[in-house]
């Protein structure tokens, strides 16, 4: 399977005319890197403008709301994300638990919209700081990935693509990446949580990336070395050079 590389743009950069200069960038950039998928996740205000046909690179979304339609001001639902042609959704980023108080229930809901929708989930978990130094990171991560996924049929779960992202809450955008070997650990402990809720073949089929603080010297690590299949990136995504660095050390 090829590395999968998303990058979260979160809210930047200020004005469509920088994110389509920053998209084009990264589409030349990535021309020649076959063997990695990239999926590029801008604020939702661009995303029906930054389209692509090359199978290897993809658009995706930070977030949805989980109903379809109706009177929820403000939101955008999973099956509009589909009707423009989005294949992928970040659910339960830190951030959006942390600003906007999402809880494990409601990322729940996000995930099964998403889901139904047959589009991509990326779920991201991760302790806080405070949450490891007291040895809970283990219990974080089972609690929210068994929430998130209660009630998710293995028969629903078998037959999608499925993404979680450890991210570290004390490694996004600290400058403090977890060490190579604790994120494998962590990576391991998301298959055996995956593999007890429904079985083996679907642990092992799900992909794992790693985001927190990922740069060019520090990427390769994670993929070639701890085996995880993929990373989520925010603020070195936004260095068009940088990012293309990470795109072929990874290969
Ligand atoms: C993120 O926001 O998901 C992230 C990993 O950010 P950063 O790469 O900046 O740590």
């Amino acid at each position: 399977m090829k590395p999968l590389v998303v990058a979260n743009w979160k809210m930047n950069p200020t004005t469509l005319v920088e994110a389509k200069r920053l998209f084009d960038s990264v589409k030349k950039g990535i021309k020649k890197i076959k063997k990695v998928e990239v999926v590029v996740c801008p604020p939702l205000i661009y995303l029906s403008e930054l389209r692509t046909q090359d199978s290897n690179f993809k658009v995706g979304a930070q977030n949805c709301f989980w109903e379809k339609e109706g009177a929820y001001t403000g939101e955008i639902s999973a099956f509009m994300l589909k009707n423009i042609g989005c294949q992928y959704v970040i659910v339960g980023h830190s951030e959006r638990r942390k600003y906007f108080n999402e809880t494990d229930e409601i990322v729940s809901k996000k995930l099964k919209s998403v889901l139904d929708m047959e589009l991509t989930p990326i779920l991201c978990v991760g302790e806080t700081k405070e949450e490891r130094d007291q040895g809970k990171a283990d219990k974080v991560l089972k609690k929210q990935i068994e929430i998130a996924l209660n009630d998710v049929s293995k028969f629903k779960i078998q037959n999608s693509k499925f993404c979680i992202a450890y991210e570290p809450v004390w490694a996004i955008g600290s400058g403090k990446p977890c060490d190579v070997e604790e994120a494998q650990k962590a990576g391991l402990l998301i298959k055996k949580i995956i593999s007890n809720l429904f079985n083996i073949k679907i642990a092992e089929k799900i992909q794992i990336l790693y985001g927190g603080s990922v740069n060019s010297k520090n990427a390769e690590g994670y993929i070639k070395e701890a085996g995880l299949d993929g990373l989520l990136i925010g603020g070195a995504s936004l260095k068009p050079n940088e990012f293309v660095k990470i795109l072929k050390s990874v290969v």
